[in-house]
């Protein structure tokens, strides 16, 4: 049977699962999710024998069914192959009394490629099913991480280019290398002088130019974007989920039908609300631990039920998490709402104008797998530096903020269960900080400075995605005004 998917805030028409990919956004600005979260459909102790990539069809297999085999077998193969430096795709190290579950090993080093590299695949796949002759076009502004990712995802993907924008003065030494370096003949990378928030804008508006959008069609080109809340980057997020139980099964770690704690550094809180799927269709799971920095605003709504982004925006050493809007989680409003698309949209409504929302008591009843936390950076430097020091474990600053949320839970309230803390992101990513946490020596040197100190301290080789940017030509340099944005665009396609 198809499964459907449906707008977050309105009951309009249901989609299949290639046209909500191919849309990203429902046309209400709601998000799509699907009418049902299935259930698995073969036992986790199948699963625990099989291959990431195994694993991967039988989590996808569920959620897009208007796909064949034959077409999503082809999707995750591309997408999950030597890109990763393991085999294994994302494998669990136990250290010091927790599972770390590492989702770097892709071509950039962090969590987003683990969706990034197969969402080009979906989204063409899904184009060729629905008959779409034009080129894809992804436009995407990025503050560093999500942008790279993209790039390294439909890098050579044919039927599709992609522009990226970002902020000339506004990301680190590292990522800045890394966009400027890419390969591949469909990528284009442009500075801008002004902010994130006007690439941001410059790129909404765009999106939304119906006289670009025919002059497009007429050069046989269409926009499409790779953000977060795609249906197709949520997914295969879901999967690593599910094997990193299935793995703890294996090994004998948990008992079938023992709950495991999902710890998940959080942002737009997409990557834990694939636990919360992976819970939903029958993976034994706990508590999920919403780990915050001080951009807390995820804490405080779990603590009082009220959501608040009216306060100031914390620049810390995690910035991937630095964000104050977290997109996904209207994904669980919706759920929590008793999938009412009226009261969902009204407190979206709420957000866009007043900045802030309540959710009713039998709403926060809903949320009681969910436990919120969060950490200073003086906390986040500590847990790297203890971890270190108790265990010769290197961890990034991202993964530290859930590793010291998930430290004063466990002292907090002894609970025991095994816990899996989501670890995004290699620490060659955030030299700097990884360092100057483990010896003040270090502090203020810059990440290039600190590849070979960090490579030493960790016994970890330095990573392909690292060696390579330290020698690779700079194959972009093409820098614009915030206002010639489109100008640039247009130059690039032809038009
Ligand atoms: C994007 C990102 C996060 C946050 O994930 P969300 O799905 O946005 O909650 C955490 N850590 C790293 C390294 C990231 O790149």
């Amino acid at each position: 049977m198809e499964l459907m998917y449906q707008s977050t805030r309105s009951k309009g028409k249901e989609v299949t699962a290639s046209q909500a990919i191919l849309k990203g956004l429902a046309d209400d600005g709601g998000l799509f999710v699907p009418v049902s979260i299935p259930k698995l459909d073969v036992s986790l102790d199948a699963i625990s024998k099989m291959s990431y990539q195994e694993t991967a069809y039988e989590v996808m297999k569920l959620f897009f069914t208007d796909f064949t085999e034959e077409e999503l077998k082809n999707c995750i193969e591309r997408a999950y192959d030597s890109k990763f430096d393991t085999k294994e795709i994302a494998p669990l190290v136990e250290k010091s009394g927790a599972y770390y579950l590492e989702l770097f090993h892709g071509a950039t080093i962090a969590f987003k490629d683990m969706a990034l590299s197969i969402l080009p695949h979906l989204l063409t796949t899904s184009a060729k099913k629905n008959n779409i002759k034009n080129q894809i076009v992804i436009l995407t502004a990025t503050s560093g991480d999500t942008g790279k990712a993209a790039l390294a995802g439909f890098a050579d993907v044919e039927g599709t280019s992609i522009i990226v924008f970002y902020p000339k003065n506004g990301v680190s030494k590292i990522q800045e290398r890394q966009m400027v370096t890419q390969k591949g003949a469909n990528t284009s990378v442009v500075g801008i002088t002004g902010n994130f928030d006007d690439a941001q804008s410059g790129v909404k508006a765009m999106f939304n130019n119906k006289e670009l959008a025919k002059v497009m069609d007429e050069h046989g080109y269409q926009f499409s974007s790779a953000n977060s809340i795609n249906i197709g980057r949520l997914v295969p997020q879901v999967v690593y989920y599910v094997y990193s139980y299935t793995r703890l099964l294996a090994s004998g770690a948990v008992k079938e039908g023992e709950p495991v704690n999902f710890v998940v550094p959080t942002g737009n809180f997409g990557n834990i609300l694939a636990a919360f799927y992976a819970k939903n269709m029958g993976i034994p799971v706990g508590k999920l631990i919403c780990a915050s920095n001080e951009n807390k605003v995820l804490f405080d709504f779990f603590e009082t039920g009220v959501y608040d982004r009216n306060r100031d925006f914390i620049l810390t050493s995690s910035p991937s998490m630095d964000i104050l809007i977290s997109s996904n989680l209207e994904r669980l409003i919706f759920k929590i709402a008793g999938e009412d698309a009226d009261a969902t949209a009204a407190m979206m409504k709420a957000l866009a104008t007043d900045g802030k929302y309540t959710i009713t008591p039998e709403m926060k009843e809903q949320m009681k797998d969910f436990i919120g936390g969060w950490a200073s950076e003086e906390e986040t430097a500590k847990e790297i530096k203890r971890v270190y020091d108790e265990t010769g474990y290197v961890m990034d600053t991202h993964t530290a903020v859930a590793s010291a949320v998930y430290h004063a839970y466990k002292e907090k309230t002894s609970d025991n269960t095994k816990t899996v803390i989501a670890s995004t992101a290699s620490p060659y990513k955030f030299g700097t900080s990884v360092m100057g946490a483990i010896d003040d020596k270090y502090k203020g040197m810059d990440d290039f400075a600190l590849i070979d100190e960090l490579c030493k301290t960790s016994g970890v080789a330095i990573p392909n995605a690292v060696e390579e940017i330290r020698k690779a030509p700079v194959l972009h340099d093409t820098v614009c005004e915030t206002e010639d944005m489109q100008k640039t665009v247009e130059k690039i396609l032809g038009l």
